[in-house]
């Protein structure tokens, strides 16, 4: 079975498509949501998940694995494990992507980006900014599920492991709030 559609069974078994209602955190209503932490809740699968990020990057020289906070975390985390080498996480702070907690990325340091679930990619471009602002040389970015209406393009060696374009509507035209169906947050507020 191609990794792609091992891992859209995945989410399937582990309850991570869910329908109804959503305010994503782009702004964009969509009657899918892709809840990650019932696939990062389960260490087995994010260690399978993480294996094939690992072999996708085979032969490349990686000191360091970075994700956003909070869900990059996770995948950083193991990803890093795998690979041996150290990881860290960028947080979002007034509207910035930043590095506390006194991490940091030498001048030059090969860096491998991980994000969990991209829609308009924008926080994914901030952390990749973030990585090139501070000397990195990114190996590349690595994302789990893009639902973007077209495929992520970044200026660097892309891998999206599952393509999942789910409709999204803007707040004015969502047929679901024309149906007055109540809207759910899900995800981090910005
Ligand atoms: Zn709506």
């Amino acid at each position: 079975m191609p990794f792609e559609e091992q891992l859209r069974q995945w989410l399937e078994e582990c309850g991570a498509l869910l329908t109804g209602h959503f305010l994503l955190t782009s702004g964009l209503h969509s009657d899918k949501y892709v809840e990650k932490f019932r696939l990062l809740e389960r260490p087995n699968l994010v260690s399978k998940v993480c294996a094939e990020i690992v072999r996708r990057f085979e032969g490349e020289k990686i000191d360091a694995v970075l994700g956003p906070a909070v869900g990059g975390i996770i995948l950083a985390f193991e990803t890093a494990r795998q690979l041996g080498c150290r990881y860290l996480f960028a947080e979002t702070e007034n509207g910035q992507r930043v590095l506390r907690r006194g991490f940091s990325i030498q001048q030059g340091e090969r860096v491998l980006l991980v994000e969990d679930v991209v829609t308009t990619g924008g926080s994914v471009k901030a952390t990749l900014d973030l990585a090139l602002s501070n000397g990195a040389e990114v190996v590349g970015v690595v994302v789990l599920v893009d639902r973007g209406e077209t495929p992520l393009q970044l200026p660097v060696r892309t891998e999206i492991l599952l393509r999942l374009p789910l409709q999204t509507f803007q707040p004015e035209s969502c047929p679901l709030c024309r149906q007055g169906v109540p809207l759910e947050r899900r995800g981090s507020k910005r």
